[in-house]
């Protein structure tokens, strides 16, 4: 019998069983993870960006989570001996339109409480001679980190504890009683007094099996990059990311210095048609079927078709591709763009049609589930814990 069971070995997974066995030491706790490493899906493909908190609504848990785990997140490199730079990032206006757009930007970050400058053409061009535009918001305290290599630091930190990892483990059915929750995987039954379940584009599956109807169902949108050539791994200095279409749900494709010296381009958003669906041929029509057949998801795709469609012409035809990037870097051409892996995001879809936009937590008498925790999730990893491992308390002291 454990006294904690994760489900997901992935970066948030692995942040709440690292805090959890230092709130609750001498507890037995088991992390388990279908996959044969930690990290395989989200948490290890991502742009690798310590996001600084600029675009969420003031108040809500991702402004919040993101400016508390830009610093925590920092903090455990600096503690675990992890390589991260906090380069900072330009948001590069391009057109009057973006002018008014970064206008509403800068009146956001400061209501997120952001260090950041209002730069005009020629200080843009003095700190970035590769990148063009009419103006920009600089904000220094965004960085880049390979957040697989954390995660690995929270799973070595949580087995030093004295907590137990179990990788290839697929939890294929849940019942939660009275006095513990049993929790049957391919492999055995194990049970456990509480459960909490970080399950990326699995969450609204486990929360089925708990026997709950979770509200909404899980969209899986591929983020497909480019790499470029060594010869331009010093092509910019910073992160440099356009102004968002607020009609846009994602952030837009951005220039992004990665860890190891490369530079990606990247990622869109295209609606994938398998969960954990890598490459553009990867097809599931079971999970297609249900992707399709729950309430919301029609409605939400047509109040996002007009950016959907940009989308879809984007991954089909690498010069449009280009084309979003040259409008802020016009030395870039299309031999320039070598291929990269791509990520897929887990968006919950709510059954009323809404793209969820903050992180969602739904829990139960002895369950926590994260629900929806896309980007800047990674970045808020450590606070996304810490506000697990309280509610965790209130379970077992309440
Ligand atoms: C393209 C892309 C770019 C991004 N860029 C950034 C960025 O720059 N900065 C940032 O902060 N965030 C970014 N994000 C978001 C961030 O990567 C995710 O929010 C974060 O990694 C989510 O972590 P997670 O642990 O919830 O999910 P995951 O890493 O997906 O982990 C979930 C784990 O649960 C496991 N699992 C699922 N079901 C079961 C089951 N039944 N049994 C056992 N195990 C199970 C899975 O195998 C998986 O390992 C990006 C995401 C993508 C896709």
């Amino acid at each position: 019998m454990y006294d904690f069971i994760i489900i997901g070995g992935g970066i948030l997974g692995m942040s709440t069983a690292m805090q959890l066995i230092r709130a609750y030491p001498d507890h037995k706790m088991l992390v388990v993870e279908k996959e044969q490493a930690l990290a395989r899906h989200q948490s290890g493909h991502n742009s690798g960006v310590i996001h600084a908190g600029v675009y969420y609504k003031p108040g809500s848990l991702k402004a919040r989570f993101c400016l508390e785990g830009n610093r925590a997140t920092k903090a455990f490199c600096d503690e675990h001996g992890i390589r991260y730079e906090a380069r900072g990032k330009l948001l590069v206006a391009t057109s009057d339109l973006e002018m008014q757009r970064m206008q509403a930007l800068w009146e956001r970050t400061k209501a997120n409480g952001l260090e950041r400058y209002w730069l005009n053409a020629d200080e843009l061009r003095e700190r970035e001679p590769n990148i063009t535009g009419v103006g920009a918001i600089f904000v220094p305290s965004s960085g880049i980190v390979d957040f697989a290599e954390v995660t690995r630091a929270m799973a070595r930190e949580f087995e030093r504890l004295g907590g137990e990892i179990r990788l290839s483990t697929q939890v294929t059915r849940i019942e939660e009683r009275p006095h513990e929750v049993v929790v049957k995987t391919r492999q055995d039954e194990l049970t456990t007094h509480y459960l909490v379940s970080c399950a990326g584009l699995m969450a609204d599956r486990i929360v089925r099996m708990l026997g709950k109807d979770p509200g909404f169902t899980i969209c899986p949108f591929r983020g497909e990059y480019y790499a470029l050539p060594e010869k331009h791994n010093r092509i910019v200095n910073h992160l440099i990311y356009p102004i968002p279409d607020p009609g846009m749900p994602f952030l837009g494709v951005h220039l992004t210095p990665m860890i190891n010296g490369s530079v990606t381009v990247g990622p869109n958003a295209v609606l994938a048609l398998k969960r954990e669906g890598y490459r553009k041929i990867d097809i599931s029509l079971p999970d297609m079927a249900r992707m399709f057949l729950y309430p919301g998801v029609l409605k939400a795709l047509s109040a996002n078709m007009r950016p959907g469609m940009a989308e879809l012409r984007n991954t089909l035809s690498k010069k449009r591709y280009l084309a979003e990037v040259r409008k802020y870097c016009p030395s870039l051409t299309v031999d320039d763009l070598g291929p990269y892996p791509a990520g897929v995001r887990a968006q919950a879809v709510s059954r009323d049609g809404r793209l969820i936009e903050d992180f969602l937590f739904v829990n139960s008498r002895r369950t926590v589930n994260v629900c929806n925790a896309p980007s800047p999730a990674a970045t808020s990893a450590l606070p996304i814990g810490a506000h697990i491992v309280a509610k965790v308390k209130e379970q077992v002291e309440g």
